[in-house]
């Protein structure tokens, strides 16, 4: 198998395989040990080695990998940061959620984040995420669950019986969303279900408490059209740019200080303990350099890419975008600005990766919103403000944003990857 298909069956299996935040870290983090890196708890000290490559989780939820440099200091190599998020718009499980009506065994769901709600009626869904429990040693603990199986379902109403549906009707998130789990004669007891479902996967459950569960479909991500240009998948926003960013970093090779983080929360704004907002990478950085000058110098010499998925040119809606930046799939990674600093791109970040995307013949295409138009924003303004650290703002360009199943293009990723890689091997940032 050639390195490019072999990249996209590594991402396939890795985009079915995360259904929620939690499964892509647990994922990341077992790629990053394979291949050498030593997991740290924040609770403990750390001992660090010139050259060491290490990981950091918070939350299961957000994660930090990175390289020490070899032979300079932090303060002299400065960091190649790359930054993605973990999470994906979806809908959650309430905390009582049963519903029992007509004999139907029903979720209650709230909306996590912009999702585009049609696409996820009469889907094959199943459900995930962390549950927390008292053990039978009386001990409360978590553990991450994925029932895998479609277990779950929300019907489409029929058109008969809504003659306006395809004239724009509007969707109520309270009364049209909870999944049909089954049919029952007694209420059902949801908490009860996920007992079991731990005990299937070993673990000893004394009671259920609380719990972090998502929907999602259990439809395999997909190569799409006659040539497979596409790729078709939940959560490409934004699991797509965590993958490229540990792709990159574990092909690296330079004995520089390099910095991959993936953070939590971005779709919902970025503001919690594990999200971009909050201050883990910043106190990473107090712990690996101490001293507030040596730690303004390696911030100095440091660059991040924020790398989060662009909107494609659609070609049916093609007027939503500014007729000179409409970027279309497999035409290359696109560079983001926006004057008003929704995106952190500066001429400075943005040239730096033009040239670096050159030495692969790698085309690069730009985006900047209609001025007409808002424009959305990503961890980049909100990382470069938090530490200071000049930013480039960058995604490959996709369909569907948001939607159950998006769209990307194939060779994007495996161009992205190539840059993201050079990057990581730079000298001097
Ligand atoms: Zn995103």
């Amino acid at each position: 198998m050639n390195k490019r298909n072999k990249t996209l069956k590594q991402l396939i299996s890795f985009l079915n395989a995360s259904p929620t935040p939690f499964h892509a870290v647990q994922q990341m983090t077992s790629c990053l040990v394979e291949s050498g890196y030593k997991v740290l708890n924040e609770e403990d000290s750390w001992q660090l080695e010139a050259g060491g490559r290490y990981v950091v989780t918070r939350n299961d939820s957000s994660i930090i990998a990175w390289k020490m440099p070899q032979d300079r200091s932090l303060s002299e190599s400065g960091f190649r940061m790359l930054g993605a998020h973990t999470d994906s718009p979806c809908l959650r499980v309430k905390p009582n959620p049963e519903v029992h009506k007509h004999g139907y065994y029903q979720l209650g769901v709230e909306v996590y984040g912009g999702v585009l709600l049609a696409p996820w009626f009469d889907r094959d869904l199943s459900l995930a995420g962390r549950v927390s429990f008292i053990n039978d040693e009386g001990e409360l603990v978590s553990a991450l669950i994925n029932f895998e199986s479609p277990i779950a379902v929300i019907p489409s109403l029929a058109i008969h019986l809504d003659r306006e549906a395809n004239s724009g009707r509007a969707i109520n998130a309270q009364t049209f969303l909870p999944p049909l789990l089954g049919q029952s004669d007694k209420k059902p007891d949801f908490r009860a279900l996920l007992k079991v479902q731990l005990e299937k996967s070993g673990e000893s459950v004394s009671r259920v408490l609380d719990y972090e569960l998502s929907l999602y479909d259990t439809q395999s991500a997909a190569l799409i059209g006659l040539e497979q240009e596409f790729l078709a998948s939940a959560r490409l926003d934004n699991l797509l740019s965590c993958f490229m960013g540990l792709e990159a970093l574990l092909e690296s090779d330079s004995g520089e200080g390099a910095l991959l983080v993936c953070t939590d929360h971005e779709e919902v704004g970025s503001m919690s303990a594990a999200g971009a907002q909050g201050p883990m990478l910043e106190q990473l950085f107090e712990r690996l350099q101490p001293d507030a000058e040596s730690r303004s110098r390696m911030l100095a010499r440091s660059m991040m890419i924020s790398a989060d998925n662009a909107h494609g040119i659609h070609p049916n809606f093609a007027d939503k975008h500014d007729a000179n930046h409409g970027p279309i799939l497999n035409q290359g990674p696109v560079i983001k600005i926006n004057a008003n600093q929704r995106y952190a791109t500066s001429d400075i970040t943005s040239s730096k990766f033009r040239m670096l995307a050159a030495l692969d013949s790698v085309p690069v295409q730009e985006f900047v919103v209609r001025s007409d138009m808002g424009c959305g924003s990503t961890i980049g303004p909100i990382t470069s403000a938090e530490i200071g650290v000049k930013t480039l703002d960058i995604g490959v360009p996709q369909l569907a944003m948001h939607s159950i199943r998006e769209l990307a293009g194939t060779e994007d990723l495996v161009n992205t990857i190539r840059v993201f890689n050079r990057f990581f091997e730079l000298k001097q940032v």
